[in-house]
This record gives C-alpha cells, sequence and structure tokens, in this order.
C-alpha cells in the first residue's frame, strides 16, 4: 500500500487527483498506475487501469489469474469491472468512496456471485492516510480556486479604476 500511496503522489504532481495502484503477484511488483484521465484525456485512465494494462502488457496475457491489486482508494464500477475481466485474486483499498465505491460504499459489485467468483476485496487498509491525501488535495485545490477568484476580483477592480481615470483624463 506504501508503493500505492507513492504511485498516488506521482498523480498529485501531475496535477490530477492523487489515487495510486499497485499489482503484485507473490512477493513481486508486476506494475503501477496512477490516476491521469486529465492528462491523458482519457476518462478510463484510473490508477487499477493504468497498473492493469502495464500488468497485461508486462506478462503478455489479458488475464492476471494470481495477482493482487492494492489501490489507495475504492475502485469504481469500471475499476471493479476491468478486475474482473484480469481475474485478479484480491483486491486492497485504502479509502472508502462515497460517490462512486463499486466494493460496498455505492454499490458492491463483487458481492454478486452470478458477476465474479474470483476475487476477494479488503478495504480500508491505511484508510485515513490514503484519505488524507485527498482530502489535502482537494482542499488545496479549493484554496487555490478561491485565490484566483479574488485575484481576478482585484483585477476587475483595478480595470474598473483604470477605465475611471482613463475618462477623467479624456475628459
Ligand atoms: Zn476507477
Amino acid at each position: 500500500m506504501a508503493l500505492a500511496q507513492a504511485a498516488a503522489d506521482e498523480a498529485r504532481a501531475a496535477g490530477e487527483v492523487p489515487v495510486g495502484a499497485v499489482l503484485v503477484l507473490g512477493d513481486e511488483v508486476i506494475a503501477k498506475g496512477f490516476n491521469h484521465p486529465i492528462g491523458g484525456h482519457d476518462p478510463s485512465a484510473h490508477a487499477e487501469m493504468a497498473a492493469l494494462r502495464a500488468a497485461a502488457q508486462k506478462l503478455e496475457n489479458y488475464r492476471l489469474p494470481g495477482c493482487e491489486l492494492y489501490v489507495t482508494l475504492e475502485p469504481c464500477l469500471m475499476c471493479a469491472g476491468a478486475i474482473m475481466h484480469a481475474r485478479i485474486a484480491r483486491v486492497v483499498f485504502g479509502a472508502r468512496d462515497p460517490k462512486t465505491g463499486a466494493c460496498g460504499s455505492v454499490v458492491d459489485a463483487f458481492a454478486n456471485p452470478q458477476l465474479n467468483h474470483h476475487t476477494t476485496v479488503t478495504g480500508g487498509v491505511l484508510e485515513d492516510e490514503c484519505g488524507a491525501a485527498l482530502r489535502s488535495f482537494f482542499a488545496d485545490r479549493r484554496r487555490a480556486a478561491r485565490e484566483a477568484r479574488a485575484a481576478a476580483a482585484l483585477k476587475n477592480e483595478s480595470d474598473t479604476d483604470a477605465s475611471r481615470s482613463d475618462n477623467s483624463q479624456t475628459s
């Protein structure tokens, strides 16, 4: 999970929502991935998808039986689907996602025995730490947005002042 957190830091450095994932087979790290839908112009570029793609390429197999996926945030429905298609043995996630979590928070894709028999899920591992990285990212983003609005308001004011003084000079 620490490696997944490091991958999440990479996402943050790229200005993306900080989510990271690591795929492990036994003791070996097969692949890592971080969330990058904005930079990748790709709605499917979640951390899990990036790690699954990299692992499948590396192992030259579209199925990844026996692999475990560690991810800092509860997977969404898209990623849960890809995890099932890849036959991942186990998913371990950090923070729960009350908006799009598909491992019990909003829906539980893995609870349906008709959909999947393969993947066991463990949630809430280093939940506080994984959640704190996300909360601080969004707090920073809100602060930046506030500052940008304040700067824009200030600029409008000074522009208005400038046009006023222009007017007074021309009249
Ligand atoms: Zn996802």
